[in-house]
């Protein structure tokens, strides 16, 4: 009955190689036996696995890892903003290849050119499905498949640039998978329901696609973990209060909380101490 979507960064395939170059200059494959700084090309004696300086020439080498092949490389500072690049150009072909393949989508989109008067755009086409899709759901208590209609508008909001709203709708997908969402399909009977509750904690997968967003998000927007928690707290709240989630909004955070300090970039583990 779990419906989970594929949204890891590992399970991308979508992107065209045109959007990815496979090989950058002066980026180092694991592959190879040997490791050279990205900086001199000096063949380095130890393969850094976190940000270090080069003994050779003093400059930092970055470990990232490449969407294209999913291959650790040592590059420098600018190729690894380079690959932050990749990475969102990677999401957001995602979510345009997901859309274009979402039944409804003509209907919709005929619907907002009458109330509208003209062509919606692709972004007002994806709010109007997902908001259509996400009541569906709620009345069928799908709550994994409500769960993926979130997903897709913040994908959509982060496609407009919103990243502000865009991680509230990360943090509340977060938190709906922190209280293990399942699909009921409309069942109401309340001796099925107690059976097969339309939330088990026990089942809860925390997708790393998921707290990979919630990290960058925080990234980009520069809050501080005070404030980061404030938002989380703030977006579960609603729907704790809503859909009456076993998982309160405090104990949530701490998971999510522990996920983002077991992910690189968190408080910059990337820095050798
Ligand atoms: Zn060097």
């Amino acid at each position: 009955m779990e419906f989970r979507e594929v949204d890891s960064p590992g399970h991308a395939h979508s992107l065209s190689a045109d959007e990815v170059r496979e090989d950058e200059p002066g980026m180092t494959n694991t592959r190879q036996s040997s490791a050279a700084c990205p900086h001199c090309q000096h063949p380095l004696e130890k393969r850094p696995s976190r940000k270090k300086k080069c003994p050779h020439c003093g400059q930092y080498i970055y470990v990232r890892t490449r969407p294209s092949d999913r291959t650790k490389v040592l590059v420098t500072e600018k190729q690894a903003e380079e690959i932050e690049h990749q990475w969102d150009a990677l999401h957001r072909a995602q979510a345009e290849a997901r859309l274009l393949e979402t039944p409804g989508y003509g209907p919709a989109k005929k619907h907002l050119k009458r109330s509208l008067g003209r062509d919606p755009t692709a972004h007002e086409v994806t709010q109007e499905l997902a908001r259509r899709e996400m009541a569906q759901h709620r009345a069928d208590k799908n709550w994994g498949l409500y769960r993926n209609s979130i997903l897709d508008i913040a994908q959509s909001l982060q496609t407009q640039g919103d990243e502000k709203t865009a991680l509230t709708a990360y943090m509340e997908v977060s938190y709906l998978d922190l209280n293990g969402p399942r699909n009921c399909c409309g069942v109401d009977d309340p001796v099925l329901l107690a059976e097969y509750p339309p939330f088990e904690p026990s089942d809860a997968i925390l997708s790393p696609g998921i707290v990979w967003e919630v990290a960058e998000g925080r990234r980009v927007l520069g809050l501080t973990e005070a404030q980061l928690r404030e938002t989380f707290i703030a977006a579960a709240r609603t729907l704790h209060a809503e859909l009456k989630l076993p998982v309160s909004p405090e104990n949530a955070w701490t998971l999510l909380k522990r996920a983002l300090s077991e992910r690189a970039g968190w408080a910059d583990p990337n820095v050798d101490s």
